[in-house]
């Protein structure tokens, strides 16, 4: 019997790279304003990739993506010679456009009627932050890698749910778009799969999630099928 579903959030709940890049167009902007030799030096996308840099000189933080965003950005100035740089306010341009996400229209119809059934919780690898997004209110709780110092598909985000839920593994279904990050993150750590697949993916190899759904609504049916 199911008690509890997890949910993965950037495109899973909505569409998170066409936010990204307005994102980085808006900091670009705000980076040609204050600091114009970082955006004469790197376009939107050279500066995303100056995270891999950051990632292969410290894998050990590649888990946090606020971290490694700074981090980039702080690479990106020194490269174009400013000894003095405002960080924090570079990030915060870039987090508060990258909040501004717009739900698939299921989302709160269906997390609101799965509530009355099922406990709800998000798992995030990103740095979504639900308030702002004006979802905090559907999850019991919301873990994000940054948090928890560990990525899925790692487990100990997976465990900490369990512990957190009261519930052991097999009674809770984790939801997402990732193949690796969530299907067998979760399944590694006991959860039911359910792979959602909003935009016709193939499935890269490798076992399959226990369900595929394209939208939230067919997850009722999922559940319905399995006696939950
Ligand atoms: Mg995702």
């Amino acid at each position: 019997m199911i008690k509890a579903i997890t949910f993965d959030l950037d495109d899973t709940l909505w569409d998170i790279w066409p936010v990204v890049e307005r994102a980085e167009a808006l900091l670009h902007d705000w980076l040609m304003a204050r600091y114009p030799r970082i955006p004469e030096q790197f376009t939107p996308l050279e500066l995303r990739e100056l995270s891999q840099e950051v990632i292969a000189a410290c894998p050990d933080i590649a888990y946090d993506r606020t971290r490694l965003r700074k981090e980039a950005l702080w690479l990106a100035a020194r490269r174009a010679n400013y000894v003095e740089f405002d960080v924090e306010g570079a990030f915060a341009v870039f987090f508060v456009a990258r909040n501004a996400v717009e739900p698939f229209a299921d989302v709160r119809p269906t997390l609101e009627r799965l509530g009355q059934r099922y406990t709800l919780a998000s798992l995030s690898n990103g740095n979504a932050d639900l308030r702002l997004i004006g979802l905090y209110d559907l999850f019991a709780f919301s873990l994000n890698a940054i948090d928890v110092g560990a990525a899925k598909p790692e487990p100990l985000m997976f465990d900490l749910a369990c512990q957190q839920l009261a519930v052991p593994p097999e009674q809770i279904v984790h939801v997402g778009d990732d193949p690796e990050h969530d299907v067998l993150g979760a399944a590694q750590a006991g959860f039911r799969t359910v792979w959602i697949n909003r935009i016709g993916r193939d499935w890269p190899g490798g076992s399959r999630a226990d369900a595929e759904i394209v939208s939230l609504v067919e997850l009722e049916c999922v559940l319905a099928n399995w006696g939950s």
